[in-house]
C-alpha cells in the first residue's frame, strides 16, 4: 500500500514513520511512504504557504495554489488515489474506518495548518477525517496517528497476524489482559491459567477477560457488538459462577 503526506514540515513525518512496525514494513517494501514539502510547490522567494484570512479577525489559512499543484504533480505520477484531509470537522476516525481505508491501494494526506486550508481544497478531498472532538495545531500528528492504524490492517505488516485481530475493536471487543515473566513480580502474581492452562483454557479466560472489561470499560461498545455463540458460551458461563458465588 502507498502513502503520501504533504506537509510544510516533512522533517516531522519522515522520522516518526522510519520506527518500529511502520518502519520495518517500509524497509520490507509493504509500504511505499513520500513525503512532500508543501512549500516545493510555491513560485515566490519566501516559499508563501499561507496568506491572511478573508474578511478579517486575523489567523492564516493555507493558499490553495500549492495544495492543488502538489496534487496535481501527484496524480502525474500516480493513476488511481484517495484524498485524506484531516480535519476536526470531519467524520469521526475509528478502527472500522481504519479497516475500510486499509483496502485503498494510495492515500494521500493534506495537513493543515493555522486556520487550515482554503476551503476550495474540499474539491479534491475524498475524506474528511478527525481524531476526536477537540483541535491540535496541524494535520501532521492526526496524519500519522491515521496512518499508523491503518497499516496495521495492511497484510504484512504486524508481523504476527494474530495481535492485530486480539488488539481492541477488531471483534468488537477490547483486547483481553496481557501478562509477561515473571510470574510474581513485588507479590503480584500472573493469573494460573495463562501460565500452566492448556491452549483451549487460555482462550476461554481470554474471550472471558475481554468480555467483563469491554462491558466495564466501554459499555457503549459492547451494546454496538453482535453476539456469537462463543461469547454466548462465555457470558453464561461468566453469570453462572456470579450466582453461585452469590449463593
Ligand atoms: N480552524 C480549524 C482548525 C485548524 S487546526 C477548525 O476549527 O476547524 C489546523 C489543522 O490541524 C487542521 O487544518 C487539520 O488539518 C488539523 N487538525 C486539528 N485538529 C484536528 C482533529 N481533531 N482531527 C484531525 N485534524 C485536525
Amino acid at each position: 500500500m502507498k502513502f503520501a503526506v504533504v506537509s510544510i514540515f516533512p522533517e516531522m513525518i519522515e522520522s516518526f514513520l522510519s520506527w518500529g512496525v511502520v518502519g520495518r514494513a517500509r524497509t520490507n517494501k509493504i509500504l511505499d511512504i513520500e513525503v512532500y514539502q508543501l512549500r516545493d510547490y510555491t513560485h515566490d522567494a519566501h516559499r508563501t504557504t499561507d496568506d491572511y484570512v478573508y474578511g478579517g479577525g486575523g489567523g492564516m489559512v493555507m493558499k490553495p495554489a500549492p495544495v492543488y499543484e502538489c496534487i496535481d504533480d501527484y496524480a502525474s505520477r500516480n493513476e488511481r488515489f484517495k484524498v485524506v484531509f484531516p480535519s476536526p470537522q470531519g467524520k469521526i476516525f475509528d478502527s472500522e474506518t481504519a479497516k475500510e481505508l486499509s483496502r485503498q491501494e494510495n492515500l494521500v494526506f493534506l495537513c493543515g495548518r493555522y486556520e487550515g486550508i482554503d476551503e476550495r481544497i474540499m474539491d479534491r478531498v475524498d475524506y474528511e477525517l478527525s481524531i476526536g472532538s477537540f483541535v491540535v495545531s496541524g494535520g501532521e500528528i492526526p496524519a500519522l496517528l491515521m496512518i499508523d492504524a491503518i497499516s496495521r490492517f495492511v497484510p504484512g505488516v504486524v508481523g504476527n497476524e494474530q495481535s492485530v485481530i486480539q488488539d481492541s475493536f477488531y471483534n468488537g471487543l477490547l483486547d483481553h489482559a496481557n501478562w509477561t515473566r515473571p510470574e510474581v513480580y513485588r507479590g503480584l502474581a500472573v493469573p494460573k491459567v495463562y501460565v500452566n492452562g492448556h491452549h483451549k483454557e487460555i482462550e476461554k479466560a481470554r474471550k472471558r477477560d475481554s468480555i467483563i472489561r469491554t462491558i466495564l470499560k466501554n459499555p457503549k461498545l459492547f451494546l454496538e457488538k453482535e453476539i456469537g455463540l462463543e461469547e454466548k458460551t462465555a457470558i453464561i458461563e461468566i453469570i453462572k459462577e456470579l450466582t453461585q458465588n452469590a449463593g
